[in-house]
């Protein structure tokens, strides 16, 4: 028989993997993620990453970088270190790169990192190949089609009219799970099987931060001890979900469609 080259994740598999905490656990079981994320530009960034993580399942969601200001005003659960990931303590998984800039450093530290890794946005235009493919522990990455045509060196058409070819690409070149966002979202792992395809989603998710969300969401769901391609495709399952009760067929901002990852997540279950 011929192996599917896509697969459409299942609202019952999804249920399934939603992280519940046991009766014995604590904060640090749950998974601890860390999010180093925002600029003086673009502080933003590092707010809505966060609110999706606290969403997520993780126990606790530790922020690094120059935001954590912005980031305490508007959730003042996070833990916030003025010190870099190298320094920031405990965490499970980390998430790198929304609203980051140009800091090469803070991403090299976070590739070092021997823990799982989502990298989003900036992070990818600064995060090698040699770099990720040398990680021992699993990376996911995360582009809109934009910054996949960047990573391969073409024009944004290409990616968009050859999607599952792209994401294919990208992940054997990085050897990372790879979730290309964008009208229909697909997660591929680097060893080539079937591609999973989000049936969730909404076009009113075309908005600016929405993207920062899900990178939250998704990173939380690695710390809380899902797969890369586990915590991309549930990532986007619920982030889809989100967008359309917020939505519900009127505009909303990135922040709506995080605080309604919880109904999404009662949704599934
Ligand atoms: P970003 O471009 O990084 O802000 O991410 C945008 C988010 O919105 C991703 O989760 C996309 O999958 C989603 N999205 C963007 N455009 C659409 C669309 N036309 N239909 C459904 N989802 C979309
Ligand atoms: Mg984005």
């Amino acid at each position: 028989p011929v192996e599917p080259e896509l697969e459409a994740l299942q609202h019952a598999d999804v249920a399934g993997l939603l992280p519940v905490p046991r009766a014995e656990s604590d904060k640090y079981r749950r998974g601890v993620v860390g999010i180093a994320a925002g600029s003086a530009r673009y502080p933003g960034a590092a707010v809505l990453a966060v609110s999706g993580a606290l969403r997520g399942g993780a126990g606790a969601v530790r922020y690094v970088g120059p935001a954590g200001d912005a980031v305490i005003a508007r959730f003042p659960e996070t833990l916030v270190s003025d010190q870099g990931p190298k320094h920031a303590g405990r965490v499970q998984a980390w998430v790198v790169g929304p609203g980051a800039g140009d800091d090469a450093a803070t991403v090299g530290e976070v590739l070092a990192a021997d823990v799982p890794v989502l990298i989003d946005a900036d992070g990818l235009r600064l995060a090698g190949a040699e770099a990720v493919r040398g990680r021992r522990a699993p990376t996911l990455m995360t582009p809109h089609a934009g910054e996949a045509a960047a990573l391969l060196g073409v024009d944004r058409g290409e990616v968009e009219g050859a999607r599952l070819a792209a994401v294919r690409e990208l992940a054997g070149r990085y050897g990372a799970t790879v979730l290309l966002k964008g009208s229909t979202t697909l997660v591929a792992d680097s060893g080539g099987g079937a591609v999973r395809v989000n049936p969730t989603g909404t076009s009113w998710l075309a908005t600016a931060g929405s993207g920062d969300v899900l990178s939250g969401l998704a990173g939380s769901l690695l710390a809380a001890g899902l797969s890369a391609v586990d915590a991309g495709s549930v990532g986007a399952y619920v982030h889809g979900l989100a967008g359309r009760l917020a939505a519900d067929g009127a505009p909303v901002g990135a922040h709506d469609v995080a605080e309604a990852v919880p109904m999404a997540w009662r949704n599934v279950l």
